[in-house]
């Protein structure tokens, strides 16, 4: 669910901020919060997807886009248009985070597509209860690692 990844993808983003140590912590959150929701716009349904529903029509869901493969893809062509590295590594932690918590579910994801289909799942069920325990668990150590900054 979108809030879920947002969520995860904000405590990556803490975490990873005592290692990185950005100029601008706020752009760095911020841009591994818009990665954190960017592979789900293959989904026609989801926040991001309903807008670009051409690449839904065009790529399967939870396919291309949920591949580690893409982030190297995109982080080249991000340095193709803005010659910076600042962006990079942000957007990359976010996706990636992303595609972790997707890998948990029982959907799951294709890591590696599309040079195989080979599927990595978990037990979560999207929507179910253990979702909200995770979603709130992430939320309050969170919040607790950004007060303790
Ligand atoms: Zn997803």
């Amino acid at each position: 669910m979108f809030k879920t990844h947002v969520a995860f993808g904000f405590l990556a983003g803490i975490l990873s901020l005592h290692y990185l140590n950005p100029l601008n912590q706020i752009m760095f959150i911020a841009l591994v919060l818009l990665g954190a929701t960017l592979p789900d716009i293959d989904h026609p349904n989801s926040k991001l997807g309903s807008k670009f529903k051409f690449i839904g029509f065009l790529f399967e869901h939870r396919g291309f886009f949920h591949s580690f493969l893409v982030i190297p893809l995109i982080s080249l062509a991000i340095y193709y248009f803005t010659h910076s590295y600042t962006y990079i590594m942000p957007l990359g932690i976010g996706y990636a985070s992303h595609l972790v918590s997707d890998a948990v579910t029982k959907e799951g994801i294709m890591p590696l597509h599309p040079l195989t289909r080979l599927r990595v799942r978990g037990f979560v069920r999207t929507g179910g209860a253990l979702e909200y325990i995770f979603f709130f668990g992430v939320l309050v150590f969170a919040v607790y690692r950004t007060i303790s900054l």
